[in-house]
């Protein structure tokens, strides 16, 4: 398939859980965790995880395009977050690897963002509505006050999929082009 038509914005912004996981990491991991192949985590009471089925494709379509990916995320234990981003591996290699920024804490996604924009020197992109945020909670549609394209993911049971991922690219392009 070709993907000549297909815009995307300069960064891609992800949470955590239930957009590319289906759990709460603060609240149903156990550690110690490991790894029990490249797309499976497994924790100190056997809870198996691994990402959505369609990240994957996702990430890799996006590291294709030169276009920056950051994890933002209120979780509690940013720790266990940043620990099965390690072991999960995506096109061969951690996840994390793949992250141009990470960033967490309480409170508002806006702060995530502009912090990320910030570090990344990308405030101008982000000013011109160059940022989709892909989430699972609806209050986190805050951040369109800072021209941010939310793009919401309703379904915990199938996550972030790739279906989603090419609707909101498609809305994101008639709302800014
Ligand atoms: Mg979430």
């Amino acid at each position: 398939m070709s993907n000549t038509n297909k815009r995307y914005p300069k960064a891609v912004v992800f949470d955590l859980d239930y957009t590319l996981w289906p759990c709460w990491c603060d609240t149903h991991i156990y550690t110690p965790i490991k790894s029990l192949n490249n797309s499976t985590i497994i924790d100190s009471n056997k809870f198996k995880l691994s990402f959505y089925k369609d990240v994957e494709k996702i990430i890799l379509e996006l590291i294709e395009n030169n276009i920056i990916i950051i994890g933002a995320s209120r979780t509690a234990t940013p720790s266990v977050a940043k620990k099965i981003l390690s072991l999960l591996e995506i096109g061969d290699e951690p996840a994390i690897n793949h992250f141009d920024s990470l960033q967490w804490g309480q409170g508002t996604k806006i702060n995530h963002i502009r912090k990320a924009a910030k570090e990344l020197d990308i405030v101008d992109e982000l000013k011109n509505g160059e940022f989709i945020l892909f989430d699972d909670e609806s209050r986190n549609k805050d951040v369109e006050s800072i021209n941010v394209h939310f793009a919401h993911i309703k379904d915990e049971s199938r996550g972030l999929t790739m279906e989603i991922f090419n609707k909101e690219l498609k809305k994101w392009h008639e709302k800014y082009k």
